[in-house]
């Protein structure tokens, strides 16, 4: 009897990776236009390389209601948030170009509650909720239907331009199997790279996955994160055990949600594992601590397939030596070197770097600059 050597990665979500890249049509021209927001071009984008596998286009109103109400698609499928083109009025036409880049067919023009929606996907009617607020100013109709793009989107970081195809090839390539993604709009710290690497020395590969689309104002910028990125990697991993590519969603800050369609998405782009931190893709005080991983229990594990690993904050534990988290360090608060974000902020703003133990030097370094 043989050893099974052969690799082979996660299915996508649904079986099949999507791919909906296609011609220009001729009739270009004579088609309505319909001008995107940067989130629905980011969404489109994703739809194009197959990252939302298995939709082929934006949400009809049958998947569009299963999503809020069950968090699945109508085919039962599991699925978390509403990928959905909002317009002022149904086209005249059966399709319809999307700026120049795509054309969707028409398939149905329906209305929507914003408020149920936002209760729903956000878990909160609260317009300082950014993602409720995007949200209240969309356009009152959705517009399903399945979308060929003809021309991509220019990644801001072409070099980290890499489709579900791609980072499966390069997986596949470097004979990984289980591969654990790390979603993150932040530069990272010791906290994060401990937790990174705790996951990195239970499976074969590393995926670390910032996400490049629409953020928060007063979040880091994304070219400052990559460059703090390339530094860490550099110094401190391995690099034939990590890949580092960029996510192009746009950020929707909705908790927990996001967490099972961030999972979801990285399912499509090769990984069997993903990081889920506490707060994960949460604003302000909106989700609770562990919401973002208790949300996970309402699939059986095998819908899913891909593995969440759960995390604990992390911090450098002075009498234990090491990172470590309350899961494995006795010790009490005055032992750990902690920051908040704010002090870190304040620190950088003043040219100072934080210590060692909090954020590699390399790291701050590029931090300090971009804050100049
Ligand atoms: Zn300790």
């Amino acid at each position: 009897m043989s050893v099974a050597t052969e690799t082979k990665l996660i299915a996508p979500h649904g079986g099949e990776l999507v791919d909906r890249a296609g011609e220009r049509p001729a009739d270009l021209g004579a088609l309505e236009t319909l001008v995107l927001t940067s989130r629905e071009l980011s969404d489109l984008d994703m739809l194009a390389s197959g990252a939302l596998s298995p939709l082929t286009g934006f949400m009809g109103r049958d998947d569009y209601e299963a999503v809020l109400e069950s968090m699945r698609l109508a085919n039962g499928l599991p699925w978390a948030l509403p990928v959905c083109l909002a317009v002022d009025e149904a086209p005249a036409g059966d399709r319809l170009a999307l700026g120049d880049r795509a054309v969707l067919e028409v398939e149905e023009v329906y209305e929507y509650d914003k408020e149920r929606e936002a209760e729903q996907a956000f878990g909160t009617t609260d317009d300082a909720h950014p993602g409720v607020a995007r949200l209240y100013e969309q356009k009152p109709l959705y517009l399903g239907g399945r979308v060929t793009v003809f021309e991509r989107a220019q990644s801001p970081f072409p070099e980290l331009a890499r489709d579900p195809a791609d980072t499966r090839a390069e997986f596949t390539l470097r004979g990984w199997k289980r591969v654990v993604g790390f979603q993150t709009r932040n530069p990272i710290h010791r906290a994060h790279e401990y937790l990174t690497k705790v996951a990195l020395e239970t499976v074969d590969g590393l995926l670390i996955h910032p996400l490049v689309g629409d953020t928060k104002s007063d979040d880091v910028p994304a070219k400052t994160r990559v460059e703090c990125y390339r530094v860490l990697l550099d110094g401190y991993y391995p690099a034939d055990r990590v890949v580092l590519s960029a996510f192009p969603a746009a950020m929707r800050y909705a908790g927990p949600r996001e967490a099972i369609w961030h999972a979801i998405c990285r399912k499509n782009y090769g990984c069997s594992h993903f990081i889920v931190g506490r707060d994960h893709a949460g604003v302000g005080n909106y989700y609770g601590t562990y919401d973002a991983q208790l949300i996970f229990d309402e699939f059986e594990p095998h819908e899913l397939d891909i593995e969440p690993m759960f995390f604990e904050h992390s911090f450098w534990c002075k009498r234990c030596g090491s990172m470590a988290s309350a899961k494995t360090c006795p010790h009490s608060a005055d032992d750990h070197v902690f920051l908040s974000g704010t002090k870190v902020r304040e620190l950088l703003g003043n040219g100072e770097l934080p210590p060692m133990e909090f954020s590699r030097p390399d790291v701050a370094k590029v931090l300090i600059s971009a804050y100049k």
